[in-house]
């Protein structure tokens, strides 16, 4: 299927590895041109030179930290007016409420929260006059089933699906559309090192942890990093104009609920 979408500019945050990888990689192939930042140069380099080779289309490399205010600077300098805006960055950490001071909070937030809303309205008001725009957050599955352990994370992805929702519904009449996709567990650094943490804890091997959490999910798998860029890429592409204000789980089948 042609996604409609090549020559379209995006900005994809957090994507030198994992899921934000796999959707800078899946828009490349549908001839998107690119942004994407990283905090450290070297995976984010390495992946900016195989997306080029792969697909000839321009990359832009931009070391920051999304989550500060000066990041964001850089990477709305390098892409002022973007026609697609993927927002990501890294998960908060786990623990227990009781442990949690105000600042853990503040940092969550900070990351998970309101860092995607600084970009979305740095850039969706340029979408909605050129009549073209698809603003796609990378949040959780945390968003319809809160998890245990990662009460930071539920909160603040929480939050950002609330803080969207009314304007999703007013950007769509400009064909803008504004959702989230919501991924359970897929096979990134990221779960690897909460499997290894796991295991650290109860002294067991990480192999055996991992195959364990495979097998008792519904596919007996983790995701695949680019099945979600192949979604990504999907919601968009000009055929998904009509899809907007979502939080969409891509989780193959854990959350266990009809709706
Ligand atoms: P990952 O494999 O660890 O990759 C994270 C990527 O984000 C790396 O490229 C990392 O590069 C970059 N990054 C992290 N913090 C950043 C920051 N402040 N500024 C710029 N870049 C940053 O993680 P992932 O599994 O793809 O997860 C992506 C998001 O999905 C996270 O928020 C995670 O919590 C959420 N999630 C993941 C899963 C899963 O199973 N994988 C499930 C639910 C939710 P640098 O470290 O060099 O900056």
């Amino acid at each position: 299927m042609d996604l409609g979408i090549r020559g379209r500019r995006a900005i994809v945050c957090a994507a030198s590895k994992g899921l934000g990888r796999a959707c800078a990689f899946a828009l490349a192939e549908a001839g998107v041109d690119l942004v994407i930042c990283a905090r450290g140069a070297e995976a984010l380099d390495a992946t900016a030179r195989e997306i080029r080779a792969r697909t000839g289309v321009a990359v832009t490399a931009v070391r920051c930290d999304v989550t500060t205010e000066e990041g964001r600077r850089l990477l709305l300098d390098a892409c002022p007016a973007p026609d697609i805006l993927i927002t990501n960055a890294g998960g908060p950490p786990p623990g227990d409420f009781k442990d949690f001071e105000l600042d853990d909070w503040r940092r969550a937030l900070e990351a998970n929260m309101l860092a995607p809303i600084a970009l979305t309205r740095a850039t969706v008001y340029g979408m909605m006059e050129r009549g073209f725009g698809r603003i796609l957050h990378i949040t959780s599955a945390a968003v319809k089933a809160p998890i245990p352990m990662l009460e930071l994370s539920n909160g603040a992805r929480a939050g950002l699906a609330g803080a969207m929702a009314v304007l999703a519904r007013k950007a769509v009449r400009r064909n803008v559309t504004i959702n989230a996709l919501l991924p359970g567990p897929f096979d990134t650094d990221r779960l690897r090192a909460t499997i290894a943490l796991q295991a650290r804890r109860e002294g067991r091997d990480p192999a055996v942890v991992a195959a364990e959490r495979a097998a008792a999910h519904p596919a007996g798998r983790f995701g695949n990093p680019a099945e979600f860029g192949a979604f990504c890429a999907f919601l968009c592409s000009v055929h998904a104009g009509y899809v907007t204000g979502q939080n969409i789980l891509i989780d193959g089948g854990a959350y266990p609920g009809l709706l």
